[in-house]
């Protein structure tokens, strides 16, 4: 028989699945932290694996690393909560959704007054003739979908990733009242431009956290105050409910310092020209069409804030 053949045989053989266990002490001892760990005695058993074995047995399963759990975790209850308070959306945006001489709305489509927790302003969608939206699952989706990405781009439990996801329902909620009636209320706007600077303070004081607060602070204020200049240069291309709003995005974006702002705000500016181009091209709009600009800038945020959070050093 060949010399190949006869190891061949052998290995077959002779070999034991899982090497029987040792005699003197020491060798006993290490091959029960093995076996009770998970890892192959083989592994720790001290004796050279000849090169001609099959491989089956050599290959030693590797411990999961902690941290992609950890991540997997984090991204998945980033976009579960996203999914629960984006269902809110859809019935809020319905009410805020009126002309600024109207008030808000508390009636659904069908009449009936909505009722429920926080004097009707939390509660689903509803249904069929009682709906107050065709659909509305977008809501929850894209609020889902950006908390999902927010928090995969942070990259582990840093506290400013908090105060993204407690803002993406207000961000959601903000383009699509803007998206419907072109309009910006200030019942959110300026709470948010309060809020966002106030967590990111409290974000600074605990551990993890990979931004500045005194940035933050001065990006609100450069960012809204940018914002006042193109509005007095030009009222009719922007809306005073987009300078307050650039309070907010502009604290959250310079969380990260000035590139990411400027990278945000230019992003936002950016979409919108797109989209303007688009619909001229389409001939949907003309030059003079007004364009809600909200939602660009919250989705030019949302990339600032996704780059941001990616190259982020604590
Ligand atoms: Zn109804």
């Amino acid at each position: 028989m060949p010399k190949v053949c006869t190891l061949f045989v052998r290995t077959m053989s002779s070999a034991p699945a899982i090497p029987s266990r040792p005699s003197s002490p020491r060798r006993r001892a290490r091959y029960e932290a093995a076996t009770s760990s998970g890892i192959s005695p083989a592994a720790t058993a001290n004796v050279p694996v000849p090169s001609t074995h099959f491989p089956m047995r050599q290959t030693v399963a590797a411990p999961a690393p902690r941290v992609s759990s950890v991540y997997v975790t984090l991204i998945t209850v980033a976009a579960l909560w996203g999914a629960a308070v984006g269902l809110l959306v859809p019935r809020a945006a319905y009410r805020l959704s009126v002309e600024p001489e109207e008030p808000w709305r508390d009636r659904c489509p069908a009449g009936h007054v909505l009722a429920g927790p926080g004097r009707g302003w939390l509660g689903g969608p509803g249904r069929q003739a009682c709906a107050t939206t065709p659909s509305p699952y977008v809501a929850p989706l894209l609020t889902a979908l950006a908390c999902a990405a927010l928090a995969a781009a942070t990259g582990g439990p840093r506290p400013e990733l908090a105060v993204w996801l407690l803002g993406a329902p207000f961000a959601v909620l903000l383009a699509c009242v803007d998206a419907r009636v072109h309009r910006l209320p200030d019942g959110l706007t300026l709470p948010l431009a309060a809020a966002v600077p106030l967590l990111l303070g409290g974000a600074e004081l605990l551990p993890y956290e990979a931004g500045s607060w005194i940035h933050a602070v001065l990006g609100g204020l450069a960012l809204g105050g940018a914002y006042l200049v193109l509005f007095w240069i030009n009222p009719s291309g922007l809306g005073f409910g987009d300078v307050k709003l650039a309070v907010p995005l502009g604290a959250a974006l310079g969380w990260y310092g000035w590139g990411v702002l400027f990278a945000g705000a230019f992003a936002g500016f950016l979409l919108g020209a797109v989209y303007g181009l688009g619909l001229m091209l389409l001939r949907r709009a003309g030059r003079s069409s007004a364009i809600p600009f909200g939602p660009f800038m919250l989705g030019g945020a949302l990339l600032g804030l996704l780059f941001g959070a990616f190259t982020a050093v604590p």
